[in-house]
């Protein structure tokens, strides 16, 4: 039997049903590149040891998802500027002095943006929500010229704090959902996880122009209610699965070198 030229894992908790080892194969098969990718369950304290037995094993790339991200920088000799900027990685390469982090979901978002075109170049952009995901797009998103950009945080504290983290990078405010944010924005990023609880962040149709993009950072059930939103005020909206696909083909071609093709990727999940 052949070898895997590539083992490689998501770890996460839960993770039993993330989509990533599914992604990754069909990149390996449209790539011819043979991939063995398997979901590790790990907690914060869990993951230094299951880790190391993943190295032991042969294991040369992780993904790293929700609770662990922040966790998996201190695991690391090395950390590309994204991750720094976030102070989480999503994505680790083993070399020969360690593990490598990098953080791809910012990256991964501007890449959907780029298939879907939508160029957040002079747009006003709300984003609501102020959690790790969106440490993660704030560097990614900034450096594409934004005129500004607007966090809005059901903790509004998180909100200010994360724009004076990136205030350097441009025009970046934040606030809580009772300050009014100001006049209309062209772009809206829902990034908030109320969607899991099937809750709906108290986002106001008369912030946004008539033309606006909007883009969730969710997918699948986490998506359904703020889709309904979207439809109700007759906005169209794009769901994060070409987020998550993105970020992976970021994170293929840091373990690979090799760059694999996202579009058929999304709509073979789409398709089930
Ligand atoms: P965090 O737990 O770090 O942050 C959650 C955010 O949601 C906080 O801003 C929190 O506000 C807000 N929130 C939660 N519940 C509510 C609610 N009922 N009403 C209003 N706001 C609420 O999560 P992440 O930032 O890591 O992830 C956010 C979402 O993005 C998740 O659903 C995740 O699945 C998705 N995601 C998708 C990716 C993709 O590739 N498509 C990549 C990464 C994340 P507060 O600060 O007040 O608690």
């Amino acid at each position: 039997m052949s070898t895997p030229r590539f083992k490689l894992a998501v770890f996460g908790q839960p993770v039993a049903h993330s989509l990533s080892p599914r992604i990754h194969r069909l990149f390996g098969e449209q790539l011819g590149i043979d991939v063995d990718f398997s979901a590790i369950e790990a907690g914060v304290d869990e993951l230094p040891d299951r880790l190391e037995a993943f190295r032991t094993g042969g294991g040369t790339g992780a993904n790293l998802t929700v609770p662990l991200k922040s966790a998996g920088l201190k695991l690391c000799t090395r950390v590309d500027r994204a991750a720094r900027r976030a102070h989480a990685v999503n994505t680790l390469k083993r070399e020969t002095d360690g593990w490598h982090g990098f953080n791809t979901d910012g990256a991964g978002l501007i890449r959907d943006f780029d298939r879907l075109g939508i160029d957040p170049a002079g747009r006003r952009v709300l984003i609501v929500g102020a959690g790790g995901a969106v440490a993660g797009i704030l560097g990614p998103l900034l450096e594409r010229r934004p005129e500004r950009v607007h966090l809005i945080n059901r903790t509004a504290e998180r909100a200010h704090r994360l724009a004076d983290k990136f205030a350097h990078l441009g025009c970046i405010h934040g606030d809580g959902f009772e300050s009014d944010p100001g006049s209309q924005f062209d772009l809206l990023i829902q990034s908030t996880s109320a969607g899991h609880a099937g809750m709906l962040p108290a986002i106001r149709r008369d912030w946004l122009d008539n033309d606006v993009d909007a883009y969730d950072l969710n997918y699948g059930a986490a998506h359904q209610d703020f889709a309904r939103w979207c439809r109700e005020h007759r906005l169209t909206c794009h769901d994060g699965l070409g987020m998550l696909v993105g970020q992976a083909a970021l994170a293929f071609e840091i373990w690979t070198g090799q760059t694999p093709a996202t579009d058929a990727v999304v709509e073979q999940l789409r398709s089930g």
